[in-house]
């Protein structure tokens, strides 16, 4: 299996897990962008956001909803935080494995780059 997330998933590469269940896994992005930078991904793979079909809702809405969950543990729901999908070149999608960015803890630009 040559998808990084996937291989995260199966830990055979270690991250640092923030949130796991049955269905989702959550951990710190490696390189950080903001105080918080959090990667929500299905531990089902899904190439990308291009890629999702009418049976993914259900995954999309618990990604989502465990992003807030995570913003609101981390205390900063209340001050705001991002979420992002990057889908394919122009928006400088790097794995193809479906994630949700959970960036927080400092002011966010609009628009973005
Ligand atoms: P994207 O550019 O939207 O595809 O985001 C991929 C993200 O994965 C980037 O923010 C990377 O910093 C992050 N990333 C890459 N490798 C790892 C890793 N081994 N552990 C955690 N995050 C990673
Ligand atoms: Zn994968």
């Amino acid at each position: 299996m040559d998808c990084l997330f996937c291989r995260i998933i199966a830990r055979e590469i270690p991250a640092s897990v923030v949130y796991e269940d049955d269905r989702v896994l959550a951990f710190n992005d490696i390189n950080p962008q903001a105080p918080t930078h959090v990667l929500v991904v299905p531990k089902r793979h899904i190439a990308s956001l291009a890629e999702l079909a009418a049976e993914d809702d259900a995954i999309v809405g618990e990604m989502v909803r465990r992003a807030a969950a995570i913003a609101e543990s981390r205390g900063i729901a209340a001050g705001g935080y991002r979420t992002v999908f990057n889908t394919n070149r122009d928006a400088g999608q790097t794995v193809f494995h479906i994630h949700l960015h959970l960036l927080g803890g400092r002011a966010m630009h609009w628009p973005p780059g």
